[in-house]
């Protein structure tokens, strides 16, 4: 099975018990528990290692509770990143939207200047209008799922929680 399968699984296993889960990703996670025995392995013993420290009878391996606090860790800090990534894009958006709409009049008196000096048809000049409105937006899009698809691919750094 995949290795990114398995990576999926654990990280939904620490998020299960630190922020829940969605519906989808919890279903995911039991059809992916039932025909994987590591995974499910990894979820019980997690499963234990938080009932003995609700019962304050630490009984668990040292290294899963050291382990488990850093993946905690980890992913709390990635919360905060992923939050503060998406309100920087929504300022963006906003800039980009009231600039669009506040240069869309001179952009529009541009090209009828550059459609009538170059004698272009009435249609190019609207298909020049709809690229100037829509290229930044399209590229802007193209990075961040760029972007997205480069951090899905990456692997999640060094295993410590697997010894
Ligand atoms: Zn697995």
């Amino acid at each position: 099975m995949n290795s990114a399968i398995h990576e999926r699984a654990c990280h939904l296993i620490d998020a299960w018990h630190v922020e829940g889960l969605t519906a989808g990703d919890r279903e995911w996670l039991d059809a992916h528990l039932a025909e994987c025995g590591d995974c499910r392995d990894r979820a019980r013993a997690s499963e234990r290692a938080l009932q003995a420290l609700r019962s304050h009878a630490l009984t668990t391996e040292p290294g899963l509770v050291g382990a488990t606090q850093a993946r905690v860790r980890m992913r709390a800090r990635e919360l905060r990143e992923n939050q503060a990534r998406w309100r920087a894009l929504w300022i963006a958006c906003a800039f980009s939207w009231i600039l669009g709409a506040l240069t869309a009049p001179l952009l529009w008196h541009v090209l009828g200047w550059l459609g009538r000096s170059l004698e272009m048809s009435q249609v190019v000049r609207l298909a020049l209008f709809a690229c100037c409105w829509f290229a930044p937006a399209s590229v802007v899009g193209v990075i961040l799922a760029w972007k997205q698809a480069r951090l899905a691919d990456t692997p999640a750094g060094p295993k410590d929680w697997e010894h």
